[in-house]
């Protein structure tokens, strides 16, 4: 595995409790979560916001630190990590983000907003720097003069493959993809999908694809993880999860964004209400003031995480 996260947990501390008086109390944003990615493999995260994803995100890239629990880069726990450990995992572990138009310097040159994550290694020379860029403007499907450009030159799409080049520019083995597609008009988001997808193939990159849009992540995802409340409620082969889901908010995020064939017996679910607050989720399963499918003892009894199927697991007492 290239990147593990084992019983992750990050806890926030609500402000301004103990000034008032009250018990410290925390925001569970994420709550023990457990998911791995291989060497070509892209894990989707799903899930509604206020879910964890984000901040899961910034756990993966060391932008928070984690509460409890632990993160391992090939087998090696990131918080034993020295200096040249933690250099080495930010040239391994990228990031695309969603908006194209504020995730780059409008007063930087395409030049050194890609070469920008190279400056700071030693022994790295602006000729190398310059070649490496244009290299990885060339892999995302960029003119190598485009260099010399502005992001305001661009369209949203050739700005999103900007970022992709600024991402690669390391050599990375990881890329964590956060609603890479969410913010560009329909007719472009595929070619961006294939573009990753293609990049995937020929070097091998791993991808997390972090999104509440299940049809984008359905196209990249070779394994699903659904996250609800800070928790992991269902995992599995991106396919199977999408046919035939075990967790119903699963089923329930399913029947709401994909297009239902007319034969299909599937029903639209409507989800009611809002995603809780993790500062005090409900007792039980998280889900069971929502879940159309709940059973007497949901509200009292949290559901044990098991394995369900082979290589498939869930969170839920009717399994
Ligand atoms: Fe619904 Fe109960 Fe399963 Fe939770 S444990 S998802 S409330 S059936």
């Amino acid at each position: 595995m290239i990147l593990e996260a084992v019983d992750l947990k990050k806890y926030f501390p609500v402000t301004g409790a103990l000034a008032l008086g009250r018990a410290q109390t925390w925001i569970r944003a994420v709550d023990g979560v457990s998911v791995q990615v291989g060497e070509g493999e892209t894990l989707g995260i799903v899930g509604e916001s206020g879910s964890g994803k984000t901040t899961l995100a910034k756990l993966f890239l060391l932008l928070e630190r984690p509460t409890a629990g632990s993160l391992r880069f090939d087998g090696k726990d990131v918080a034993t990590f020295g200096r040249a450990d933690v250099r080495r995992y930010r040239r391994s572990v990228q990031a695309v983000f969603q908006d194209p138009f504020s995730s780059l310097d409008p007063r930087m040159r395409v030049e050194q907003i890609v070469g920008e994550p190279l400056i700071p290694e030693n022994g790295v020379t602006r000729a190398m720097v310059r070649d490496r860029v244009r290299e990885s403007l060339e892999l995302v499907g960029l003119r190598r003069d485009s260099a010399s450009l502005y992001p305001h030159e661009f369209s949203g799409g050739q700005r999103q493959r900007i970022a992709i080049a600024r991402a690669l520019v390391t050599t990375p083995k990881f890329i964590l993809l956060d609603e890479p597609v969410s913010a560009l008009d329909v007719s472009i988001r595929a070619q961006i999908l294939n573009l990753l997808k293609r990049l995937q193939d020929q070097l091998g990159l791993a991808y997390i694809m972090i999104s509440h849009d299940l049809a984008a992540a359905r196209y990249l995802a070779t394994r699903l993880a659904v996250m609800y409340c800070g928790k992991l409620v269902e995992t599995g082969a991106c396919e199977a999860v999408y046919t035939e889901p075990l967790h119903p908010y699963t089923e329930a995020l399913l029947s709401a964004a994909l297009p239902l064939h007319p034969s299909a017996r599937r029903q639209r679910i409507i989800l009611k209400g809002e995603i809780p607050n993790p500062t005090n989720p409900p007792s039980g399963c998280r889900f069971h003031p929502r879940c159309h499918r709940v059973l007497a003892e949901c509200s009292s009894v949290e559901p044990a995480w098991r394995e369900v199927k082979p290589g498939r697991f869930a969170a839920c007492h009717l399994h």
